[in-house]
């Protein structure tokens, strides 16, 4: 084999982009999907192959990963997720149960995240009209700690912000 049909191998891990001739492929177990999200490569779509069957622990298979799904950490989440659908008494039922549950808490944190964003803004708008004056004023009226304050106030939104992004 010639060093460039080696390069060409999807063995070699290296991400590709998914010809005409991938799609129309006969790919065995998953078909020419993400293992991981289910999704159908087109043509034009990143995919990669992963080599899984390191020999620490129970093996789920080689797999393809999408773009969206890959990352350093999709060996070690490819076998997490294997850990929870093998598991004794696991079954599509219980794996959408768990689903279920996982997208009413998302829905929850969503919502208190969104709720902890909205008064961070609020303490700070007020605090950026006190600041305002208090420069106008020379920091006469509120002085040298009430700008301090602002400025502490608005550090701790930005920071807040970053973080709830
Ligand atoms: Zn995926």
């Amino acid at each position: 084999m010639s060093e460039q049909e080696s390069a060409d191998r999807f063995t070699n891990q290296k991400r590709r982009i998914a010809t005409e001739r991938d799609v129309a492929a006969r790919w065995g177990g998953g078909g020419f999907g993400c293992g991981m999200c289910g999704v159908r490569f087109e043509v034009g779509d990143g995919w990669r192959w992963q080599y899984a069957n390191t020999g620490d622990g129970p093996s789920y298979g080689n797999f393809l990963v999408c773009d969206k799904c890959d990352g350093p950490d999709v060996l070690a989440r490819w076998k997490e997720a294997g850990a929870i659908a093998y598991a004794p008494h696991a079954d599509e039922m219980t794996l959408g149960s768990a689903v279920v549950s996982l997208r009413a808490e998302l829905a929850t944190v969503t919502a208190e995240r969104d709720a902890l964003k909205q008064a961070l803004e609020d303490i700070a708008e007020p605090m950026k009209g006190i600041q305002r004056e208090a420069a106008e004023l020379g920091c006469k009226v509120n002085g040298m700690m009430a700008n301090g304050l602002c400025q502490d106030a608005n550090w701790l939104r930005d920071k807040a912000r970053k973080a709830l992004r």
